[in-house]
């Protein structure tokens, strides 16, 4: 009984940390990337807890995700933006604009509805392409 209780309570620690992780940085950052930085502080903390977490944020849209060179990146900034990657060094830059919803609405077939806009615009980085 008493360990079930403890694992209740690590795992919601966990979670708790890796969301909070997730909103703190700017990085949109991979499952990997979040279990390295976290793995410090948790040593107990394991990549498919991360990866579990993540999507079900995602899921619950608490998060945002996408794809950038075959891996899921995550952002814990969910108001609407779009998103720059860079198909050289995988670096993701926030675009504060989103398509206006009129303008989409006209493209779509009568009767639609929209739930969510994801724009990622893939290219290659100011500091790529003068490498
Ligand atoms: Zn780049
Ligand atoms: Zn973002």
């Amino acid at each position: 009984m008493k360990d079930t209780a403890l694992q209740v309570q690590r795992s919601t620690r966990q979670k708790t940390a890796i969301i909070e992780y997730l909103r703190s940085v700017k990085t949109h950052p991979s499952a990997e990337t979040v279990y390295l930085a976290l793995k410090k502080k948790m040593p107990r903390l394991s990549l498919g807890t991360v990866y579990r977490n993540l999507d079900a944020y995602a899921q619950e849209g608490k998060s945002l995700t996408f794809e950038v060179k075959g891996q899921q990146r995550f952002d814990g900034d969910v108001s609407p933006h779009s998103h720059f990657a860079c198909e050289e060094c995988g670096g993701v830059q926030d675009l504060w604009f989103a398509l206006p919803l009129p303008k989409v609405k006209k493209h779509l077939s009568h009767g639609a509805s929209v739930k969510s806009i994801d724009v990622l615009i893939k290219g290659q980085c100011d500091m790529c392409n003068t490498k």
